[in-house]
């Protein structure tokens, strides 16, 4: 349970009871995210969570109780779900924006034994996984379902040189997307060298360390003086999300992925955007559609998500995790085994 700011507690809680449509899993696996470290450390994600609760939103399981009324999942069925259903029939919904809902349901208390998925949910956003993946790669659908959609919005080419900002779970995976989806050339910018060694590892072209080197002089060298065809920011900082600009080409694109605190601005060059035909666009959270292609790819190893998963640990030993993801920054995901 966590009560507030860094204030973490193992306690028993009661099983949830299951309702109609709605289906009890016992969680296998969870992984941790960057989002999850976020509310552990400052809290202020406090609109969309509320304290104290059970969190960790990255989960895969075992059904063990199906509600009334549903002829799907069935006991056993090995099951991802949520952490999002959108309602289907808002105005942002009826657009096809189904990340943008005006009604979205969120679900929290992956960092437990037992995890009630609602009645929307199984209907629009609980996936089977297959028998070949491990629960915990089965997890990170989430944050992958996010970047997919990501890079879609930024419309990453065959060919494309790409700048990713940040070599955390969030911007490798942006960079296992982007390679897939054929980048010529992908550019990780990032401060902790142990990170960029995993970047390189996991196909980087070119890595840069922003804390040592001229990040805009280096993505010039490497893209002939253009600067890169699309460059991606995924860390959510008011600073990066202005030097994502100063990466781009003519005619590119930026992708503000990161979520940077309330009330952040930014200053935009007007005549860069006008002259230079700049696209910048953010993103944010994902579509059912995603999460479902999100699994596909991790259950055909089109992109292996395996070596973002640098520990595993036990539940009852969350809190440790959390002061681990706190302190070093060698950790890319830790999964979490009750
Ligand atoms: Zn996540
Ligand atoms: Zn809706």
């Amino acid at each position: 349970m966590l009560y507030g700011v860094k204030d973490l507690r193992v306690e028993d809680v009661a099983v949830p009871v299951v309702g109609a449509g709605e289906v009890l899993v016992r969680v296998k696996g969870a992984t941790t995210c960057g989002t999850d470290l976020k509310i552990f450390q400052r809290g202020y994600v406090e609109k969309i969570i509320r304290l104290p609760t059970i969190f960790g939103h990255e989960w895969a399981g075992d059904v063990v109780e199906v509600g009334e009324g549903l002829e799907w999942p069935r006991n056993g069925t090995r099951v991802r779900a949520g952490n999002s259903a959108p309602c289907l029939h808002c105005a942002m919904c009826q657009k096809g924006k189904y990340n943008l809902c005006e009604n979205m349901i969120w679900l929290w208390g992956a960092y437990a034994e037992y995890v009630k998925v609602p009645a929307r949910m199984v209907l629009v956003n609980t996936q089977e996984i297959p028998p070949q993946i491990s629960y915990l790669e089965a997890a990170i659908t989430e944050p992958l379902a996010c970047v997919l959609h990501g890079v879609e919005e930024a419309g990453v080419k065959l060919g494309d040189s790409v700048a990713i900002i940040g070599a955390g779970p969030i911007g490798l995976l942006h960079l296992l997307a982007v390679k897939k989806m054929g980048a010529k050339k992908a550019i990780v910018i990032d401060v902790v060298e142990e990170r960029l060694n995993v970047a390189a590892n996991l196909g980087a072209e070119e890595t840069i360390n922003g804390g040592r080197e001229d990040v805009v002089e280096k993505v010039r060298q490497s893209t002939a003086g253009y600067g890169a065809d699309v460059v991606i920011e995924a860390i959510g900082l008011p600073a990066t999300w202005e030097q994502a600009l100063k990466l781009v080409r003519k005619g590119g694109v930026v992708l503000e992925f990161g979520g940077c605190p309330p009330g952040s601005e930014i200053k935009v060059n007007a005549e860069q955007v006008h002259y230079g035909e700049l696209t910048v666009r953010g993103a944010f959270h994902t579509t059912p559609l995603h999460f479902r292609k999100a699994l596909d790819f991790i259950a055909s190893k089109t992109i292996d998500v395996r070596p973002l998963i640098t520990r595993e640990m036990k539940l009852e030993d969350i809190g440790k995790a959390f002061e681990v993801l706190s302190t070093s920054k060698k950790e890319i995901k830790i999964g979490i085994v009750p």
